[in-house]
């Protein structure tokens, strides 16, 4: 049963620290890549920045009760004024602290006070291997540009022979460009990086982006044999290659948001589980499912104007990850039985939260 082999892997959070809180600093980008959202929201996205007064008032003073803090939601951070600020804020509570970005603004300048900052992680975003399936995707985005933009923070980490920040350079893994996995390897080896990483295209808000998703019950052997390829590229070139899975797995005992360890603030200052559930929209959120519309509402614990604790340690967060809770809780109860009894317990698990049904990190992609 994976479910049960899951228990080895991961252990349940008790303690008043948590492990990550990401934070969307701004739902505002400058690129109309084909897979975002926000291009089929229309008028229903909320387009803005988390005002920095928030950020200082309601979120500062509890930072140090997260490991990790992620500067990032469905927007590019280094458009935000105040991201520095929120960076040095952030590292002085003690917390790690990191962005994705889409690179167009990854200059010499912002690059050296990236370093200078001492950001832990940096995820560079590419959707091919070269300019033209790139900008046929991340519509806006100049790939040359963003290569150079890539090879010199790499460059520059390494003249100055630091640490951090771990440098990712992420491949959404779409129909359109999968092709091209194996020269991304290639290519994120070439710029310096420290980590490949081939993500799935999780939120499907349309018909025409859900066709472009490779993972699936039984994917397509010829996808399965490029990440094969890819990660015998990266084994040759010794970098560091993480793919997620394309086939999807049934008995996921919580996601890999971890809601039960995280949480995600929006840039309107509302406390979700993750980045999906706490998408800026005026209405329910569009979402096609195994070909069926299964639209989201958004979820929300609470504003951190009444209280980021509040919310973290309210009502609502405990019932939603009570579900999850009852998953793992279900499956440690199923493994002792099998272990006293020698039968493989064959139990169906409790339903995750209703709001996580139709969601694709359930299956683990
Ligand atoms: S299953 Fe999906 S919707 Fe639910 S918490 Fe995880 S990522 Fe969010």
């Amino acid at each position: 049963m994976s479910w049960l082999r899951q228990l080895f892997r991961r252990d349940q959070t008790t303690t008043q620290r948590w492990r990550v809180l990401q934070i969307e600093v701004t739902s505002r980008c400058l690129l109309q890549c084909t897979f975002c959202p926000k291009q089929s929201f229309g008028h229903n996205w909320i387009y803005g920045d988390l005002p920095w007064s928030l950020f200082d008032e309601c979120i500062a003073p509890h930072l140090s009760r997260f490991d990790l803090v992620y500067l990032q939601g469905w927007g590019e951070p280094l458009l935000h004024p105040q991201l520095w600020e929120m960076i040095r804020a952030t590292k002085a509570a003690g917390c790690r602290v990191g962005f994705t970005t889409c690179g167009s603004a990854l200059d010499e300048t912002n690059s050296a006070r990236l370093l200078d900052a001492g950001v832990d992680i940096l995820s560079i975003s590419f959707a091919g291997a070269t300019p033209a399936t790139h900008e046929a995707l991340r519509v806006g985005s100049d790939f040359r540009k963003l290569a150079a933009n890539a090879e010199r923070i790499a460059r520059l980490k390494k003249e100055r022979a630091l640490a951090v920040p771990l440098l990712e350079q992420h491949f959404l893994m779409l129909r359109s460009n999968i092709h091209e996995l194996p020269e991304f390897v290639r290519l994120a080896a070439s710029l310096g990086m420290d980590e490949a990483v081939a993500t799935n295209v999780v939120y499907t808000p349309t018909h025409e982006i859900a066709a472009e998703r490779v993972f699936a019950e039984s994917p397509d052997p010829r996808h399965l044999e490029l990440v094969a390829e890819a990660e015998r590229e990266a084994k040759r070139l010794g970098i560091t290659f993480r793919a997620y899975p394309l086939t999807m797995n049934p008995n996921i005992l919580e996601c890999d948001a971890y809601p039960t360890e995280t949480a995600y603030i929006n840039h309107l200052g509302q406390v979700a589980p993750c980045v999906y559930l706490g998408l800026p929209t005026r209405d329910l959120a569009p979402r096609i499912f195994e070909g069926q519309e299964h639209p989201i509402a958004p979820v929300n614990f609470g504003s951190i104007c009444l209280g980021l604790l509040a919310a973290m340690q309210g009502a609502e967060r405990a019932q939603f990850i009570g579900a999850f809770r009852a998953r793992k809780a279900f499956a440690y109860s199923a493994l002792a039985l099998s272990a006293a009894s020698g039968v493989d317990a064959q139990t169906r698990l409790p339903d995750p939260p209703s709001p996580c049904r139709f969601c694709y990190k359930m299956y683990g992609i």
